[in-house]
């Protein structure tokens, strides 16, 4: 089949048009000989493409870089972002780039982005490459947070290169089409209010407004009103990262969105046994980016964003930073509602009770000591309503414990009368049984570099509907053998 490069995608550049400053216009690097390696027929139906034209030839082609559709305006995105609490003011986008924009069937604004397309004027040092098992992760770990219910940017497809990339070893090499709606991160508001230039802060608070918070421009203070929206959508996203035991791993300023979409998965991972002290990334030595950490970091990088938005919010700074700070200082109220509103359904409990603090706090306390499975936890607990408590007492050393706790609980259900048969169906919509565990991801993986890239789509097919038991799949269900041995995982991919 035939299909015009030109008929694929229609364009409406808006960020490349409004704010040219920003970015660099940039080409892709040429892929000698491109093969598809997946692609997401359901994201290419939201975005109204036709999944049969981009597994063609000349599909394809757009896909790694190698045809510029008609209506496309590639641009490589500037930003700055504290890394690691240090400072760094021009990075950018170093191996990716913004090819345009679309509207979904929806009519929902969604970028286009290549992810290892080449170095651009961003690059410094790096390659501008990526290889295929970083780019088939950041496709399978979103593709599971998506269908867990976390707001995050999607992968369209990945095409292998046919180019080597080097790092440690020789690797094949691939470029992500990332779907995202829209790549502005806080780190983009730093570089822009480094650049001494007001008005153009404003243009992209304003582009932000309009894409992501437009009940903000109604506001007595658009722009007060804007970051405010944008603190409730982040306390929002970490509660649902917690409430699955996802751990981010790089959360620097320029990873963070002003959408509230999960952005960039480089070292992130899922934790098996419910520890906030668990840290994956092998950069992370101080823990910084612990999982029990990412409330408090989120909170620091927003403080980061207020200050880029100060002079929109008041011209007198001091009014500017006392208005900020309040809004700032609600981070923690609404996280926590977020959160303990997301463990309440978690466990089950109906309405609210002034001990359910206690109850969510002893269970997690209970977790980390015993060193308990906290995907296969909640599903234990259901299954102890419907009258087996064998699952969940086997998941602890020392079941007395538990047993305490749980009396504590099924009393807490019972001062509401619910029928617990219903109660345990209303978990189970909520608690997945299926995470991306790490050992399935690199294994997974380790067969697409290789070559095999079943392992990946059955993965990606369990993940996809994580809230229901498959006959067959019970060993998804596992946290990794204990031979698997501590994980790490690795940056700068
Ligand atoms: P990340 O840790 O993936 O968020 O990347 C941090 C920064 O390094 C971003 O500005 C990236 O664009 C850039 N970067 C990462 N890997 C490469 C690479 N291989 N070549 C060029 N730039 C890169
Ligand atoms: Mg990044």
């Amino acid at each position: 089949m035939s299909v015009a490069v030109g008929s694929l995608f229609t364009f409406d550049n808006s960020y490349a048009r409004e704010l040219g400053a920003l970015c660099e216009p940039w080409q892709a690097a040429p892929a000698p000989a491109p093969r598809l390696l997946a692609l997401n027929e359901e994201l290419a139906a939201e975005l109204g493409v036709d999944a049969e034209a981009l597994r063609a030839p000349e599909g394809v082609a757009v896909l790694v870089g190698n045809a510029t559709p008609e209506g496309a305006s590639p641009v490589a995105q500037a930003y700055a972002g504290h890394q690691f609490g240090g400072y760094v003011p021009r990075l950018g986008d170093g191996r990716a780039l913004l090819l345009g924009e679309v509207l979904d069937v929806h009519g929902r604004r969604r970028d286009l982005h290549f992810k290892g397309s080449g170095r651009t004027p961003f690059a410094r040092g790096g390659d501008g490459k990526a290889p295929v098992g970083p780019m088939l992760r950041e496709y399978v770990v979103g593709e599971a947070m998506h269908a867990l219910g976390v707001p995050t940017t999607r992968a369209l497809a990945v095409v292998a290169t046919g180019e080597q990339v080097v790092r440690e070893t020789m690797l094949p090499g691939a470029v992500l089409t990332r779907v995202a709606s829209s790549h502005v991160r806080v780190g983009t508001f730093q570089y822009a209010a480094a650049r001494q230039d007001p008005a153009l802060v404003r243009r992209l608070a304003d582009h932000v407004i309009a894409r992501h918070h437009p009940d903000a421009a109604e506001a007595e203070n658009p722009y007060l009103a804007l970051y405010e929206s944008v603190v409730d959508a982040q306390a929002s996203l970490i509660a649902r990262w917690m409430l699955v035991g996802f751990v981010h791993g790089v959360m620097n300023t320029d990873n963070m969105t002003i959408s509230g979409e999960t952005i960039d998965y480089g070292p992130c991972a899922f934790m098996d046994a419910f520890d906030p002290a668990t840290v994956f990334s092998s950069i992370d030595h101080g823990g910084r980016y612990a999982y029990g950490n990412q409330p408090g970091i989120a909170q620091w990088n927003l403080a980061r964003l207020a200050e880029t938005l100060l002079p929109l919010i008041h011209a007198d700074t001091d009014a500017a930073v006392e208005a900020a700070t309040e809004v700032l200082s609600s981070f923690a109220d609404r996280y926590g509602r977020y959160r303990s509103d997301g463990m309440r359904a978690k466990l089950g409990i109906p309405g609210t009770d002034e001990e359910d603090g206690s109850l969510i706090e002893d269970l997690l306390a209970l977790l980390k000591a015993q060193r308990v499975d906290f995907t296969s936890f909640f599903r234990a607990l259901s299954s102890s309503l419907r009258g087996d408590a064998a699952p969940a007492r086997a998941l602890f050393a020392e079941p007395d414990a538990f047993d305490a706790w749980s009396g504590r609980w099924r009393a807490r259900l019972a001062s509401r009368a619910a029928d617990p048969r219903e109660t345990a169906e209303a978990m189970d919509r909520v608690n997945p049984v299926y995470v991306p565990r790490n050992h399935l991801v690199d294994e997974a993986l380790a067969a697409a570099t290789a070559g095999d890239m079943e392992p990946f789509h059955r993965l990606l097919d369990v993940l996809a509907r994580p809230f229901e038991v498959r006959p067959g799949l019970e060993s998804y269900a596992l946290p990794a053998p204990p031979s698997f041995g501590t994980y790490r995982t690795f940056c700068g991919t």
